[in-house]
C-alpha cells in the first residue's frame, strides 16, 4: 500500500478567506499570506492521489491562532474523510494556547481524527514539553492517537514556515517523555534522527517516527537513504507535504536506491501499521 503520510488541505471557504485570515493570523500570513501560496481542498488531493497512483493520504490541519479556524479545518477535515474513508487519513489540528482546547480535542477524536497536526507549538504560543504539550500527548496516547510535528532545522537557508515547530532537541524529550505515543517529527525530523544512533536514546523513543515531506527542498539525493540508516527503515514514512509537492514525483525521488523490503516499508507500509 502506498500512503502519502503528510498532505495539507483546506475547506474552500478558507482557501476565499485567505486574505482575511492573513490579517487577524500570523502564522497563516507567513506560509499562505502570499496568494501564489497554493492551497487545495478534498477535491484536488484525491484527484492528485488518483493521477499519481496513491491509494491514501494523511490529511493535516494548520496551527490557526483562532478557536473558530481550528474549528471549521477540523469539521472540513473530519467529513473529506468520512466521504473518502479508505483515501483520507484525518489528522486534526489543535491550539492548546486557547481556553477549552481539550474539548475541540476530544470532540474531534470522538469523530475519528487519528492525530494532531502539523503541530507548530511556537507559531501558537505553547510549550511542546510543557503542560499543554503533556496533555495533548496523554490526549493522543488514550485515544491511540498520534501526534505529527513540524520540525524546525538549526541551520540552513530560511523560508516562509521554517520556524515555529520543535526544535530536534523537543522532538527527542517530547518522544522520551510519552514513548507509548506515536510521534511524527516531519521533514526528516530537522536532524534528530543522527540521536537514535546513541542506544539510550533509541531505546527511550520506541514510536519516534520521520516523514520525508518536503525533503527534495531541503536536503540532498543522499539524504533518505541517511534517514533510513540512522532511524531504521521501520521508522520512516513518505510524505509530499502536498499542494507544496506533488506526491508521485516526490515518492519516486524518496525511494530512489532503496532496496525492495526497505521501498515497501517507507512507502506505506509503516504508515498503514503506525497510523491508521
Ligand atoms: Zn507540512
Amino acid at each position: 500500500m502506498t500512503i502519502d503520510a503528510h498532505t495539507h488541505l483546506f475547506p474552500p471557504a478558507q482557501a476565499q478567506a485567505r486574505e482575511a485570515i492573513a490579517g487577524r493570523d500570523a502564522g497563516f500570513a507567513e506560509i499562505y499570506g502570499d496568494p501564489a501560496a497554493t492551497i487545495a481542498d478534498a477535491p484536488a488531493l484525491l484527484a492528485a492521489l488518483r493521477e499519481d497512483g496513491i491509494e491514501a493520504a494523511v490529511a493535516l490541519g494548520f496551527a490557526f491562532a483562532s478557536e473558530r479556524d481550528v474549528a471549521e479545518q477540523n469539521e472540513y477535515l473530519l467529513a473529506a474523510a468520512c466521504e473518502a474513508p479508505h483515501a483520507i487519513i484525518p489528522f486534526v489540528t489543535v491550539n492548546p494556547s486557547l481556553d477549552g482546547w481539550e474539548r475541540e480535542a476530544a470532540r474531534s477524536l470522538a469523530r475519528g481524527a487519528r492525530g494532531f497536526g502539523e503541530l507548530r507549538p511556537g507559531t501558537q504560543g505553547w510549550e511542546p514539553l510543557g503542560p499543554e504539550g503533556r496533555r495533548l500527548a496523554a490526549l493522543a496516547g488514550e485515544a491511540g492517537a498520534a501526534l505529527l510535528w513540524h520540525t524546525s532545522e538549526p541551520v540552513g537557508h530560511r523560508y516562509p514556515g521554517k520556524h515555529g515547530g520543535v526544535s530536534p532537541a523537543e522532538l527527542v524529550e517530547a518522544a522520551t517523555a510519552a514513548p507509548e505515543v506515536t510521534m511524527v517529527g516531519a521533514h526528516l525530523g530537522a536532524g534528530a534522527s543522527f540521536y537514535l544512533s546513541m542506544p539510550e536514546v533509541r531505546r527511550a523513543t520506541p514510536n519516534l517516527l520521520f516523514d520525508t515531506a518536503a525533503g527534495g527542498l531541503l536536503y540532498d539525493s543522499g539524504t533518505i537513504a541517511r534517514l533510513v540508516e540512522a532511524a531504521g527503515a521501520d521508522r520512516v514514512l513518505f510524505g509530499s507535504d502536498f499542494p507544496l509537492r506533488r506526491p508521485g514525483p516526490e515518492l519516486e525521488r524518496t525511494l530512489a536506491g532503496l532496496d525492495a523490503a526497505t521501498a515497501d516499508a517507507v512507502a506505506g507500509e509503516n504508515a498503514r501499521k503506525r497510523l491508521c
